[in-house]
């Protein structure tokens, strides 16, 4: 080992792109040893994206930019990696001495195997990796039913989460308060867009800003696409711009219902930790991979680019093309519509809803997959088909909605529905039967 070079102890940012109420981060800053903050875009999962101009890359390079602003005003630099992980630290082995690396738990399976892969290579070096629960308020085993086996129904987990949470005290980890402790440097110039092969489309984020009012109104509001009833966090907790803590706290003091949604994401992360095979393409329920879907190529086609006939699907679809949002609502709806309506295997808009939605997580995608399909834990029951007409008239009256998404349906001469509902439904409902039937 070279003794000329400097000794740092490295923080690894991930899922958690901000400096302040960061908890593997404050570990790092207390650690006693200059701390060098360290982000890789890592090509193992940019190299899947199909989409150049994908607004994720371009979210991530934007926080990151943010964060690089406020290192350079106090004497310190993010350093920025594009390539594969080991390599990035194989690289910093050339330029330091590194005590410790400190990140935050990620939970999908590919990261758990990425993780693995650094700590074993950490290891060899006789360097510690650290890492702590950051992204969510309870993770892993902490709520569990008394025989210790792991909630699968949401309300009683719910239960047990909210009265572990009164008996806690919800901590706030002030990284901020040590920003002496950062590595002092001249400024390392991270790579703009183009060098890592992605572009911008210059389009607007959703503000990180939240009012109180609209979280208090928020249960009234929120089944309402057609009005700006929900938070649009769903980006900024996907990459940790904000921190979960600080939004359960505003919970907590204001709504109820917004609470309990942020419980249904620590819920399905729960379930991929403890059923890793649903991140894995599996069914929560084995039964449900006996469906005999229709898979037909046309159809599913007409589902993505919002051609189905079905006004409020259309929408739906079209938002999600042209934003990279869908209201909650409206995803239930179409989810529902191409398991349930067409027969087209879950997985495959699984699969397009990940390439889309801003928001993408893959805990909370498969759960409302899996749960639209009838599949999943708690999921709805498959003999309960959404009525798509229906839905669009109880939860966009006055059609402010599809005005703005599906104009031309007010012009009367909107496509039919390209498949007839209660045919539909009576086809689902046989093949859905046929395929339980035979679980004894
Ligand atoms: P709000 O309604 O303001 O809720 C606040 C936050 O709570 C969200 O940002 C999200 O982090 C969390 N949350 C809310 N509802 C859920 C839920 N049902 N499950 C888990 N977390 C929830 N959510 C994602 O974060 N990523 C996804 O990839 C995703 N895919 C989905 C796919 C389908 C088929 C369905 C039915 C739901 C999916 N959801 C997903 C859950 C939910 O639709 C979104 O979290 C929500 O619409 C995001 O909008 P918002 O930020 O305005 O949320």
């Amino acid at each position: 080992m070279n003794s000329q070079l400097p000794t740092v102890n490295v923080f690894w940012f991930r899922r958690d792109l901000r400096l302040h109420d960061n908890a593997g981060l404050l570990h790092a800053l207390r650690s006693g040893s200059a701390v060098l903050p360290v982000f890789i875009f890592d090509t193992g999962i940019l190299d899947n994206l199909e989409d150049r101009e994908d607004r994720r890359v371009e979210f991530i390079h934007l926080a990151l930019s943010d964060m690089q602003h406020k290192l350079l005003g106090i004497g310190s630099t993010l350093e920025v990696f594009h390539g594969n992980p080991l390599d990035a630290f194989k690289a910093l082995y050339d330029r330091y001495r590194i005590g410790k690396v400190y990140a935050n738990h990620d939970y999908e399976p590919y990261a758990l195997r990425r993780d693995q892969a650094i700590k074993t290579f950490l290891q060899g070096q006789g360097t510690e990796f650290i890492t702590m629960k950051d992204q969510v308020i309870f993770e892993k085993a902490e709520v569990v039913k008394d025989d210790g086996l792991p909630y699968t129904v949401f309300t009683p987990y719910s239960r047990k989460w909210r009265a572990l949470l009164a008996n806690a005290d919800l901590p706030t980890y002030h990284s901020e308060e040590h920003f002496g402790a950062f590595y002092q440097q001249v400024e390392q110039k991270p790579p703009a867009l183009p060098m890592i092969g992605f572009q911008s489309r210059g389009l607007p984020f959703p503000s990180k800003d939240i009012r109180d009012s609209l979280i208090s109104r928020y249960g009234e509001d929120r089944n309402f696409p057609g009005i700006p009833g929900t938070s649009r966090l769903g980006v900024h907790l996907r990459f940790g711009t904000i921190s979960i803590r600080d939004l359960a706290r505003k919970a907590m003091s204001l709504d109820e219902t917004f609470l309990s949604e942020l419980i249904w994401r620590d819920f399905y992360h729960m379930i991929l930790w403890h059923f890793p095979m649903v991140g894995e393409g599996k069914a929560f329920k084995p039964a449900y991979e006996r469906i005999a879907w229709r898979n037909n190529e046309d159809e599913f086609a007409k589902w993505c680019v919002g051609t189905t006939g079905y006004p409020i699907v259309d929408a739906g679809m079209r938002e999600l093309n042209a934003t990279g949002f869908m209201h909650n609502r409206v995803r239930m709806i179409t989810a529902s519509f191409l398991a349930k309506h067409l027969l087209i295997d879950w997985r495959w808009g699984e699969a397009y809803f990940a390439g889309k939605l801003l928001d993408f997580d893959l805990a909370a995608n498969n759960g409302g997959w899996q749960w639209a399909a009838g599949c999943g834990c708690d999921a709805a029951p498959y003999f309960r088909v959404f009525n798509p007409t229906l839905q669009m008239e109880k939860f966009d009256k006055k059609g402010t909605y599809l005005r703005q998404w599906v104009p031309e349906y007010f012009e009367m001469n909107y496509p039919p529905p390209m498949v007839d509902h209660p045919f539909a439904r009576k086809r689902c409902l046989d093949v859905y039967a046929a395929a339980l039937k035979s679980d004894g």
